[in-house]
């Protein structure tokens, strides 16, 4: 079992970004946290947290940017409702909201990963992307981290993004690796539902190309690569040993329990989501003692489809249970044309073939 908490808040919104988040306006913080804390004791109590819980993940939004006195009771709270004793913690940080003394309390209340959204250390691409931090705040929150004594630390970037050229995520690239982290996740950008940043698509001030997606693509990748980290996810780059592991336990298909405002919760075969609303999750929470919404059930060929779009995305690849008969004569295309190999009974996809993650996995289906 892994759990994700969803801390909705974040000083300013980008144009990009397409998860539940606002500025915390004239919410009751310390209101919204004992309901998270009530959903997670409510959690614990009935049967839907029987297993160990492996790794728990705080994202959002921006959890980094609760005030000190937050995070403890926070956390505290989650200690006391859940069995976190073995439990790998992550959380998302923002440089821009935190400086030494946090980065001490985050490692004090038990962060074992700091995820850190830093995206670009192009100081016109960060303006572009709309974020809060610097380019130097943002290498500095790194070593920050470090002299705090975070044992892991992630850095997410971003390529493909409008204005950024080659160099500039040459810059990005060589700066992360500069900065020593444990993982960097690089992922190409994509144009969201209901953001400032499709509506600027749809009205031509931006372009996709996918030339410019592949190329990014096989730059971030010829950089890590030669600078030490394991290609393992089409996104995702660790040194070895770093591997994020609450998503690898997503991508096998565990269950997952979600806390917070639109947090979604996959359990014995059953998902949900939660009202993505901050303020009729508390009030949902505190009456009904539940805030689900849109619940489905995940039968086999519901969760097979998923591996397939999960799995083929990984160095572990695909397991051959879940090939389909009828599959067999595109799998033999595949490895004839030097897009995939199979190994230890698991199909994994090689050179061109990783770019063409998306297309190749409709196929499998
Ligand atoms: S800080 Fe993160 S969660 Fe908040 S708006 Fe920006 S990308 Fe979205």
């Amino acid at each position: 079992m892994i759990i994700y908490v969803h801390i909705p808040f974040c000083h300013r919104i980008c144009p990009y970004c397409s998860f539940y988040k606002h500025t915390p306006g004239d919410t009751d913080i310390r209101a919204f946290l004992q309901t998270v804390l009530t959903e997670a004791k409510t959690a614990a109590r009935s049967s839907a947290l029987t297993e160990d819980i492996s790794t728990l993940y705080l994202g959002g939004g921006t959890p980094s940017m609760l005030s000190p006195s937050h995070l403890r009771e926070l956390f505290n709270g989650l200690h006391d409702v859940l069995p976190l004793a073995k439990t790998h913690i992550t959380m998302e940080a923002n440089p821009a909201t935190f400086g030494h003394q946090k980065a001490t309390l985050f490692k004090e209340l038990g962060v074992n990963r700091a995820s850190l959204g830093i995206q670009s250390f192009n100081s016109h691409v960060l303006k572009t992307l709309g974020r809060e931090h610097s380019a130097e705040q943002a290498a500095e929150s790194v070593h920050t981290l470090r002299n705090a004594g975070m044992d892991e630390i992630n850095i997410d970037l971003m390529f493909s993004i409008p204005g950024q050229s080659e160099q500039d995520w040459q810059h990005s690239l060589n700066t992360a690796v500069s900065l020593k982290p444990d993982h960097i996740s690089a992922y190409n950008l994509t144009y969201e539902e209901d953001t400032e940043f499709i509506k600027r698509l749809t009205n031509g001030d931006y372009q996709e190309n996918e030339d410019t997606n592949a190329q990014q693509f096989q730059q971030a990748h010829h950089t890590l690569s030669h600078a030490g980290f394991h290609h393992y996810e089409t996104s995702n780059y660790a040194q070895p040993g770093m591997e994020s592991r609450h998503n690898q336990s997503y991508w096998l298909g565990h269950d997952y329990l979600g806390l917070g405002p639109s947090a979604v919760s996959t359990i014995n075969g059953t998902r949900w989501k939660n009202l993505p609303d901050t303020a009729g999750y508390i009030q949902a929470i505190n009456s009904l003692g539940h805030a689900k919404r849109e619940a489905e059930t995940i039968d086999a060929e519901a969760f097979r489809i998923e591996r397939i779009a999960l799995l083929l995305r990984t160095t572990s690849g695909l397991p051959k249970t879940y090939f389909k008969d009828s599959s067999q004569k595109f799998i033999e295309n595949l490895l004839a044309e030097g897009l995939a190999k199979i190994e230890n009974g698991r199909l994994t996809l090689i050179n061109q073939g990783i770019m063409l993650v998306d297309s190749i996995a409709e196929q499998l289906v």
